[in-house]
């Protein structure tokens, strides 16, 4: 598959600070658009429908696995999240760089459907500050907290399968150079599939063999 724009993956622990940086990301920066998932787990205060997530009961995401509405979906504490295909396609297809926030289950599955896509996994400068992120949300109870540290301890095991790691420390800096990074990856692989890119090694690679074939040195 040749899509023009960019599949970008980003995952990280609960608290790890991805939604902020996404949504700065997505300020600061035309080029990107953000997948919305849909998810089973309740809307926490302030989220609105079809704007963070869509929220939808369980037969209904069933009923959407069956059709084959999703590029991946997976189960996280107890919830179903998933990708919903028609959007990430249509937006790629308009060249726009597609930003995915998945965990890690997803995250794999995306790179298997998608060779090219770019995965990053967002850290938080310490554990101890990941901690204090979680609990000073105030949105969660210490039950849910302590099933996603459980989980960011699972996770922690697969961050060998990303490509980037990213330290968010200062909001600014960090949403500065992802956008290089994203920037150059859109150029390299530019470059690596546009052959247009190549013309002069290509012209001079040629006229070398041909010299080479007629013994000319
Ligand atoms: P939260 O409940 O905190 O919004 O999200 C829990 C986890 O689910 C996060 O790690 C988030 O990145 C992940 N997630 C959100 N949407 C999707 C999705 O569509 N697919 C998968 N695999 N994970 C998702």
């Amino acid at each position: 598959m040749n899509h023009k724009g960019l599949l970008i993956v980003i995952s990280g622990f609960s608290g790890a600070g991805k939604g902020t940086l996404m949504k700065k990301l997505l300020e600061d920066y035309e080029q990107y658009a953000l997948s919305i998932s849909m998810t089973t787990r309740a809307p926490r205060e302030g989220e609105v429908d079809g704007r963070e997530y869509f929220f939808s009961t369980r037969e209904q995401f069933e009923d959407k696995i069956k059709q084959g509405g999703f590029i991946e979906h997976a189960q996280y504490c107890g919830n179903y999240y998933g990708t919903p295909k028609d959007y990430v396609e249509k937006q790629l297809e308009a060249g726009k760089d597609v930003i995915l926030e998945i965990e890690i289950q997803g995250a794999m599955k995306v790179k298997e459907q998608f060779p090219d896509a770019i995965l990053l996994f967002v850290m938080p400068p310490s554990i101890a500050v990941l901690h204090q992120r979680l609990v000073g949300r105030g949105t969660e109870t210490e039950e849910v907290i302590n099933q996603r540290l459980q989980r960011a301890e699972e996770e922690a095991v697969g961050i060998e399968g990303y490509d980037y790691i990213i330290i968010n420390d200062d909001l600014d800096t960090c949403v500065k150079e992802l956008h290089e990074l994203l920037t150059k990856t859109h150029e390299a692989i530019q470059t690596q599939y546009n052959p247009v890119n190549y013309e002069k090694l290509i012209e001079n690679i040629r006229t070398e063999l041909t010299s080479l074939v007629k013994g000319e040195k």
